[in-house]
């Protein structure tokens, strides 16, 4: 990793350990016992260039899925239930989910069924536990996750790993994975036609592993699994919506998070709502 990238992200988990204590929420595991603490606050550096605005594309009309119906209001906090035990172990991918899930995994290594393959690195699949009570579903491979045939593994995948760990879970004991399975280039949002081509990989993921909470993350996602375009993130997000039977609740994408560290706090908010579905509450902060 470059210089420049690791100050930019040591000042990322920087900024956001100094928000999230401001607000009594801890999206970071502590280090463990022995490990080394955070070096000094670099001196600051230069801007960095402003992201390549991704062009606007018109998403896919899913005339044949229904629509999103949110199913109730999202709880309040206090009517979570408390965590009477902590989560179970990380269990091995046993079964027919395991079994289905490597399948697919399988298909999409071969699959030539839209344009991305043309450009594409590696598949990236999903990876996690097929057992799992809780899927994550972001929008696409950016460069990382490409060279790496692993979902999120980049700079937003730190801070998704991070959002995990706060909820109480190890990264894998959840699942994670992406609307398509091949890298849009140029950091672009996937088209209509890529998310059509991919999305019959995804519902087969979902309905293999059937979570019982689905934590889309970002617009794409959302609209892709209920069907409708003209759904948007700020007004859904914390909802609980339906998608086949499994409770859907979006939140933002971990990369709108890090250009915008005050919409943490809202998606923490998002991230109770579907520990209460669970069954869960946070972990308890432990003391300074
Ligand atoms: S994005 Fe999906 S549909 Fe397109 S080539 Fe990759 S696996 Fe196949």
């Amino acid at each position: 990793m470059a210089d420049d990238d690791r100050r930019a992200l040591l000042d990322d988990l920087r900024q956001l350990i100094e928000l999230d204590r401001g607000l009594g929420v801890e999206f970071l595991a502590r280090p463990a016992a022995g490990a080394a603490p955070l070096p000094a606050r670099p001196a600051p550096v230069a801007a960095a260039p402003a992201e390549t605005p991704r062009p606007a594309t018109a998403l896919v009309s899913y005339a044949t899925l229904p629509p999103a119906r949110p199913t109730s209001p999202s709880p309040p906090s206090s009517a979570l239930a408390p965590m009477t035990q902590p989560p179970p172990p990380v269990s091995a991918p046993t079964g027919m989910a395991a079994s289905d899930i490597a399948a697919i995994a399988a298909e999409v290594a071969q699959c030539r069924a839209c344009g991305l393959c043309a450009t594409r690195t590696n598949t990236v699949p999903g990876e996690g536990n097929p057992a799992t009570e809780l899927v994550f579903v972001g929008e696409g491979p950016g460069a990382d996750e490409d060279a790496q045939g692993r979902p999120f593994v980049g700079r937003a995948g730190e801070l998704l790993t991070a959002m995990i760990v706060a909820m109480g879970f190890p990264r894998e004991q959840v699942f994670i994975c992406n609307v398509v399975k091949c890298r849009p280039p140029g950091n672009r949002l996937p088209a209509p036609d890529e998310i059509a081509a991919c999305q019959g990989f995804l519902h087969r993921q979902l309905l293999a592993i059937r979570p019982k909470v689905i934590c889309t993350l970002g617009n794409t996602p959302l609209r892709a699994l209920m069907g409708d375009d003209k759904l948007g993130i700020t007004k859904l997000r914390g909802q609980r919506l339906d998608w086949r039977g499994i409770p859907l609740i979006p939140t933002f994408h971990p990369a709108y998070l890090l250009r915008n560290p005050p919409a943490k706090k809202p998606c923490w908010e998002d991230l109770k709502v579907v520990l209460g579905v669970l069954g869960r509450t946070p972990p308890p902060r432990k003391a300074e």
